[in-house]
């Protein structure tokens, strides 16, 4: 029998970015007893990197903002395939969320009157961003953070126990989800420095693991980012919807190579920074899609003036949403008007006084000073597409953040639906405040209701620990193969061939490549002990990246045609026909335990209420719906 660490908690939150850390905090309010999961340090995550800032509707910049504009500028980013509820309950709570913050100890910049200040982002109809220079994400996990320390405190007062009620663990790994029929007992896993295993009895989980950017070769995401919680997900028997939406960041460093991926905020081009190809041109004007037309400036003049005169003027089309303007600097770069190194030139330094630069944007400059020797109050930047995060996750109830395994929440990017084909910037730090709050609250009702918990099985313990030692202990067929060039075979055919623009012949070449993978994948072979094991961490990782790596694309190759961040070079049009379909991927047992069969299926959205589809003009909804769909809209003919 394996020896294992075992603990006993209500709920179990896995990551700690700021999804997790909100459901921890509304978890433990209603009285329950909280484990916090992490891979990396406490206070590093994803979150922690977020630079532009959080979108909601507070109306402070811009007093003509409200939550039905947010929740159309969300729509019409997702090209209308989001979860309609999920983006109303967005759009709707993210102001409270955002307030609530402050409560907690937050200081976002001001306006001059004393308000928290707003800033334009792509999408989004008026300023709407509240930030902290750039680094926004910082700042809502030290006040997350600091909210835990006070709850523990009080739970000091009353039980002598600071970790009564919340404890961390960090450098932890999960690798496995336990269930006793159907439902969730608990979590397996180890500690990254002994390589010790441990065991999290508990009858509810919140999946909170952020993206899947590793599978890629340029990508924003750091280390952790391998897709754990869509693959534990899976592999318990829930399902992942929209997996072949990626989001590529048009903006990410592209010199020195070292650096390639780290993203530049679009906080840069909100704040003034405009995109310029080789002959100087700003090319973004030949680029607005009909769906956008007439949203967008079609001058450099109007576009200028709409940074200080928004009500009379159209924004700027370097704005558009993420994917069109991650097309379009593709496009100038095939067709030869990139900059030196493959990208374009994004220039804030003709646009604002050195000062002010180094004010809005501190990580910014200091990020190409020290990475590329680039001084950015000077000279552009050179910047292209980067992997950056997924729009695709765990199907979820957008009410209460249950998946359909019983026990089983997630929250933040992990989840999916939010975000229809395409994220806005900023609307990911207020998705993880609402969401991460309502899946802390959906686990504790859960738990509240139950009548008796699940039991975890010890033959199920001894098969995670046999299945996370695999790799010490190879078929010894001869054949070794290992994790990192595994690894780096994956990144390449997902970058290459399943990447920004997408055709059914390299998707297929890319598949092909999967099933070599998760035939050899059987063979890795690490070294050493368990103790600090990078090669072993990642071979561990490895199979999480190709299950969700398999999803998108299957699903890349099932969805015939181009929407969001899902562009198919051979079906380059936004099909109505798929508007209103999900492509769902479900894990099967087959004859590789390793890595389980994926099977994917065509479920319908559930239509739009009918409230919130009279929030459109008929005009716009028929860029997107069939005339079928909007037969029952007050505009339609009759
Ligand atoms: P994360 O913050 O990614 O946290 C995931 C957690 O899960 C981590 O603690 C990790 O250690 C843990 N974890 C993962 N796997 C396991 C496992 N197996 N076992 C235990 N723990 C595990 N969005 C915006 O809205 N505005 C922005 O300005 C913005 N800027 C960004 C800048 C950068 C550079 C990047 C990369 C992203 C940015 N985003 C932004 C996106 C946003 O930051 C992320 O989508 C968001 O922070 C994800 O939060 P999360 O809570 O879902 O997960």
């Amino acid at each position: 029998m394996t020896e294992v660490e075992r603990l006993s908690y209500d709920v179990v939150v896995i990551g700690a970015g700021g999804a997790g850390l909100r459901a921890v905090i509304e978890a433990r309010e209603r009285g329950f007893s909280v484990a916090v999961v992490c891979k990396s340090l406490f206070g590093k995550a994803h979150t922690v990197m977020a630079e532009g800032g959080c979108a909601a509707s507070m109306g402070n910049a811009n007093s003509n903002d409200n939550w039905q504009v947010h929740f159309r500028d969300t729509m019409r980013g997702g090209k209308f395939l989001n979860n309609w509820r999920m983006a109303e309950l967005h759009a709707r709570e993210a102001p409270d969320r955002v307030w609530e913050l402050e409560t907690y100890g937050a200081l976002f910049d001001r306006t001059a009157d004393g308000r928290i200040s707003q800033r334009n982002f792509g999408g989004h109809t008026y300023p709407r961003l509240a930030h902290v220079g750039d680094r926004t994400g910082l700042e809502l996990i030290r006040t997350m953070q600091q909210k835990i320390v006070s709850l523990q405190q009080e739970d000091f007062k009353e039980t002598g126990d600071y970790e009564a009620r919340i404890k961390v663990f960090a450098e932890c790994t999960i690798t496995e989800l336990l269930t006793e029929d159907g439902r969730i007992s608990g979590a397996f896993g180890y500690w990254r420095e002994s390589g010790r295993f441990i065991l999290f009895e508990a009858p509810a989980v919140v999946l909170a693991t952020g993206g899947i950017g590793k599978s890629f070769k340029v990508t924003s995401n750091s280390w952790e980012y391998t897709g754990d919680g869509h693959a534990l997900a899976l592999r318990a028997g829930a399902k992942l919807i929209n997996m072949e939406f990626v989001q590529f960041h048009p903006t990410g460093m592209v010199w020195p190579p070292s650096v390639k991926g780290i993203l530049v905020t679009e906080g840069v081009r909100g704040d003034g920074g405009v995109l310029k190809n080789t002959e100087d041109k700003r090319f973004m004007f030949e680029y607005v899609p009909e769906v956008f037309k007439g949203q967008y400036a079609d001058s450099e003049e109007e576009a200028d003036r709409w940074y200080t005169d928004a009500d009379n003027n159209r924004r700027t089309p370097d704005l558009l949403p993420r994917d069109e303007v991650a097309r379009a600097i593709n496009s100038e770069v095939k067709a030869g008007r990139g900059s030196p190194h493959g990208g374009v030139f994004l220039d804030i330094a003709s646009r604002l006084p050195a000062e002010e630069i180094r004010k809005r944007l501190p990580s910014m400059y200091h990020q190409f000073k020290e990475l590329a020797d680039v001084d950015i109050t000077k000279e552009p930047m050179e910047v292209g597409p980067t992997c950056h995060y997924v729009m695709g996750g765990i199907e979820v109830d957008p009410d209460t953040a249950s998946s359909s395994v019983p026990g089983l929440f997630a929250a933040g990017e992990c989840s999916g639906g939010m975000h229809g084909s395409n994220r806005l910037g900023g609307n990911s730090l207020s998705d993880l405040l609402v969401f991460g709050r309502r899946a802390g609250l959906g686990a504790a009702s859960y738990v509240a209701d139950l009548k008796d918990r699940p039991k975890v099985s010890q033959s199920d313990v001894d098969a995670a620990a046999a299945m996370a030692l695999a790799p010490f202990d190879p078929p010894g067929d001869g054949v070794e193969e290992n994790p990192y060039s595994l690894h780096t075979e994956l990144q390449q055919s997902m970058n290459d061939l399943v990447g920004i623009i997408r055709k059914a012949e390299e998707i297929e070449r890319a598949l092909e490549k999967l099933g070599e993978l998760r035939e050899r994948i059987k063979r890795v072979t690490v070294e050493g002990h368990r103790q600090f094991n990078p090669g072993w961490h990642l071979a561990v990782d490895l199979r999480n990246m190709l299950m969700v790596s398999e999803c998108v694309a299957r699903a890349a190759l099932m969805r015939t045609e181009s929407r969001g961040g899902h562009t198919r070079d051979d079906h380059p049009g936004m099909d109505s026909q798929w508007r209103n379909k999900l492509l769902v991927c479900s894990a099967t047992p087959g004859d590789n335990p390793v890595v389980p069969e994926i099977g994917i299926e065509v479920k319908a959205q559930v239509p739009l209420r009918q409230d919130l589809l009279e929030l459109f003009e008929l005009s716009e909804l028929g860029k997107y719906y069939t005339d079928e769909e909007l037969a029952s809209h007050p505009g339609s003919p009759a």
